[in-house]
């Protein structure tokens, strides 16, 4: 890519390294000689709108979309680590809760877990006041 005699610094050229036996093009001053146009070179704007009409479209936008979503899974999957984390750390408390049960303080209502668990829970409680009417039985013919 090099660019040709005259060019705007701002704008990318495409040097297809071709020799060409082209006109003069006049340079449009006054005592200024033409330029000869012997290479193929084109700018970076007539290159886009050429892919345009042949239907190619402009990848950079698909790339930063890409990019800006890779950033979002990354950010997501940190995210869900954090909550497993948290939701191990739930599960060890409800352990120790189940294990360790601790009397309700008078008028205070009793605990409740998500309602999408609420059946789990109830299974829990009932096998706890099982587990605890054995005991106090067992206790009582032990004694
Ligand atoms: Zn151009």
């Amino acid at each position: 890519m090099q660019p040709p005699a005259a060019y705007d610094p701002k704008i990318r050229y495409v040097d297809f390294d071709a020799a060409y036996d082209g006109p003069v093009v006049d340079s449009g001053e006054e005592n200024v000689p033409g330029v000869y146009m012997e290479k193929i070179v084109v700018c970076e704007l007539c290159v886009k709108n050429s892919a345009e009409l042949l239907g190619l479209e402009n990848v950079e936008e698909v790339q930063d979309q890409a990019e800006s979503w890779r950033g979002y899974a990354q950010h997501i999957e940190e995210e869900i680590a954090e909550k497993d984390k948290a939701i191990g750390h739930l599960a060890y408390t409800v352990g120790v809760l189940l294990d360790t049960p601790v009397k309700r303080p008078k008028g205070r209502p009793q605990l409740r877990g998500p309602e999408s668990h609420e059946d789990e829970i109830k299974q829990m409680r009932s096998q706890q006041a099982k587990k605890e009417r054995a005991k106090a039985s067992n206790g009582a013919n032990g004694n």
